[in-house]
This record gives C-alpha cells, sequence and structure tokens, in this order.
C-alpha cells in the first residue's frame, strides 16, 4: 500500500450527500479522479472488492481494515464511510437498484435505505418506490453509473420519476 497521505495529494476531493450509499459516493469520486473500480482498490491496498460493492455485494461483509484504507484515499473519515452502508444484519437488496424521484430532485443521490429489504416506499414523500424507468421500462444501472441522473437509455430524468409514483 502507498502511503495515504502522498496518495490523496492528488486526488480531488467528493463530500458525501446526506443518507448516500456507498455506490453512489465511490461512482462520484472514481469519476471526479478518472479512476476506474480496481484503480481505487489498488490505491486503497483493498484489491478487487470496490466493483463488488458498488453492486452492493457484501458477502463478506467488509472489515474495518478495508473501510480504514479506503476512507484515507477517498478523503472521507471511516465513521461516515462506514454510514453508506446498513448496520450489519439489515438486509439488504443488490436489485432491482430502486429510487424516490422526488428526493432524488431535492438532492441528487441514491440513498442506502433504498435498497433495504424492508423500505418499499419513502417516508419523506410516501410514495411508493420505483424499481425500473417509468417510460421505458429499463432496469435502473447501479448507483455508482448515475453519472446524468436519468434513465441510461430514455433519458427520463430521475427528478421527473416523482410524478409517476404511487403515493400511499
Ligand atoms: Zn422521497
Ligand atoms: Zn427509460
Amino acid at each position: 500500500m502507498r502511503d495515504a497521505n502522498e496518495v490523496q495529494s492528488w486526488l480531488f476531493p467528493v463530500e458525501p450527500y446526506e443518507e448516500e450509499s456507498l455506490s453512489h459516493f465511490l461512482g462520484r469520486f472514481r469519476r471526479r479522479n478518472y479512476l476506474s473500480p480496481s484503480a481505487l482498490g489498488d490505491l486503497a491496498g483493498i484489491g478487487g472488492v470496490v466493483a463488488r460493492w458498488e453492486r452492493f455485494h457484501l458477502n463478506p461483509f467488509p472489515t474495518d481494515e478495508q473501510f480504514q484504507a479506503l476512507a484515507e484515499v477517498v478523503g472521507v473519515d471511516s465513521i461516515s464511510l462506514r454510514a453508506m452502508l446498513p448496520a450489519k444484519g439489515t438486509g439488504m437488496k443488490c436489485e432491482p437498484i430502486r429510487l424516490c424521484g422526488a428526493c432524488y430532485g431535492e438532492v441528487p443521490c441514491h440513498r442506502r435505505s433504498w435498497q433495504y429489504k424492508s423500505v418499499w416506499k419513502c417516508d419523506r414523500h410516501n410514495l411508493k418506490l420505483i424499481s425500473k424507468c417509468p417510460n421505458c421500462g429499463a432496469k435502473f444501472k447501479i448507483p455508482a453509473l448515475w453519472e446524468y441522473g436519468c434513465c441510461y437509455r430514455c433519458r427520463l430524468l430521475f427528478a421527473a420519476i416523482a410524478e409517476y409514483q404511487k403515493s400511499v
């Protein structure tokens, strides 16, 4: 592993959003710094796990040491980084990727709770979460790839999806 301070000095920091999922944050950080998942894993000395975490493949669950190493490279404290994933034991779904368009319109990020098994609606807006594009039916890509904030196929803006969500 390279010296973390040395690595950080040439990386652009990215400020996490509140409740942002790890996948979404890592995607933003990597694009800002032109890094592939494996390049980020190499910098942190944690190998090939980044791509798996971006897909919410969390078995085996990341260790404290891995979080610490990654946190030093991305310039976020390890507690905040850890908070981008659910508490250990909280069931999480890798797919489908879900979202609340109304939330996205307020803060453009994928919230970690949208992938919790127990969650099917947005408590903030009382809207049912959407699990595929309501316009063209395409599944959403993993949040790490949400560069443009819209459906990759038909370009429907995620914020505009609020109009299609059923209220509960
Ligand atoms: Zn919402
Ligand atoms: Zn679409």
